[in-house]
């Protein structure tokens, strides 16, 4: 916000530039930014959304005395109504305004000319399966869809009831009189046209079902649940609208040997009482392969190993996690006679004894000497 533009310096005019001017010059930017003639630009997006907020301002004669006066903190909050003032519009708000200010030689995308409705396809929601490496390493995927196309061979025909402008003019009687109020058109549900012929196959708003290979890229980091957003890949619009979103719903695969929480893992060793005792190597799996790390002899129950960066990337790109390994002392269940004599001869062994204190007692000491670990 602190590094906005200047709004004259956006649309290229001088301060004492003409109502006129201003319009003339906005139509110009708007046409050259506008998203249908560069798709998936953001760069183009922002050109675009930049424009229509200094329009906004600088066509409105008193927001743009305000604006001369007092500079963007004298309109912030006048556009759009949100918080973030103009910030607040989005590209529908925007589009919405086309039809407006530019009449039926402008084409904006929620309303084309004089007013008529461009349908908006729906969004389309589908369920991608992750596993473990793929969620750490990204993933490129190609899904097969099913969904609305807009189909060929459906020819349009001119709304007769609104004139293909989509919307009626109705008089209605109020208190004060007759009132002239417009409406959405019924007939072409307001985008000004029909459909003269279909081909079999085609439902009444021009579409038909088929199945497209969308590829779909997935950034490494994701989670369960999370919402990616593809846009202009979702259903076709009816009466050859524009397309709605396809919306990919992450899922997990779960792994047997390692749990993810954010971007740790967790992994459960199990020992034996005799590893703990004189110290071992164990094999712990990683993501991809394996590692080996070393079991320090008089290793506790409960202590836990941190393996730096063996976890998963943070989505947003800054560092990786770790992999954290609890160890698991395990007790025998079943002994044979052999063992137990072996194990009676230790019972009452001096360094058998249990002696807590220290390093190893209790949870938050193993805490503290994790986190120090
Ligand atoms: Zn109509």
């Amino acid at each position: 916000m602190s590094q906005k533009r200047d709004f004259y310096d956006i649309l290229g005019v001088d301060r004492n530039a003409s109502e006129k001017d201003i319009k003339k010059a906005y139509r110009k930017i708007a046409l050259k930014y506008h998203p249908d003639k560069n798709p998936d630009d953001k760069s183009a997006e922002e050109k675009f959304k930049e424009a229509a907020e200094a329009y906004e301002i600088l066509s409105d004669a008193d927001k743009r005395a305000r604006y001369d006066r007092f500079g963007h903190q004298g309109v912030s909050g006048a556009a759009g109504g949100g918080a973030g003032g103009f910030g607040g519009m989005n590209m529908e708000d925007i589009f919405d305004q086309f039809g407006d200010i530019f009449g039926s030689s402008f084409g904006g995308r929620s309303r084309r000319g004089g007013g008529q409705r461009v349908a908006r396809g729906s969004d389309l929601r589908i369920k991608i399966k992750l596993n473990l490496k793929e969620v750490a390493l990204g993933a490129k995927k190609k899904i097969k869809v099913n969904k609305l196309v807009n189909a060929e061979g459906v020819t349009y025909k001119t709304c007769g009831t609104c004139n293909g402008q989509g919307r009626v003019m109705r008089v209605t009687q109020t208190m004060l009189g007759a009132m002239q109020t417009q409406s959405t058109c019924h007939t072409c549900q307001g985008t000004g046209k029909l459909i003269e012929k279909r081909p079999s196959g085609v439902d009444a708003q021009g579409l038909k079902r088929q199945e497209e290979v969308v590829e779909i890229n997935i950034p490494a980091g994701v989670e369960e649940g999370m919402q990616l957003k593809v846009g202009g890949k979702g259903n076709a619009g009816p009466f050859d609208g524009v397309p709605g979103d396809l919306l990919v719903v992450i899922e997990e695969e779960r792994s047997k040997e390692l749990q993810r929480d954010g971007e740790n893992l967790h992994y459960e060793a199990y020992i034996s009482f005799i590893d703990a005792a004189l110290g071992a190597s164990l094999e712990v799996p990683l993501i991809e392969g394996k590692a080996k790390i070393k079991v320090e002899s008089g290793t506790q129950s409960g202590k836990m190993l941190r393996l730096r960066g063996k976890g998963l990337p943070s989505l947003n790109g800054y560092g990786t996690g770790d992999l954290l390994v609890h160890i698991n002392v395990w007790t025998p269940k079943k002994l044979n006679s052999e063992e137990k004599e072996l194990l009676e001869k230790l019972r009452q062994s001096e360094n058998f004894q249990p002696k807590p204190g220290g390093k190893d007692q209790g949870f938050f000491s193993k805490m503290k000497d994790f986190f120090n670990g």
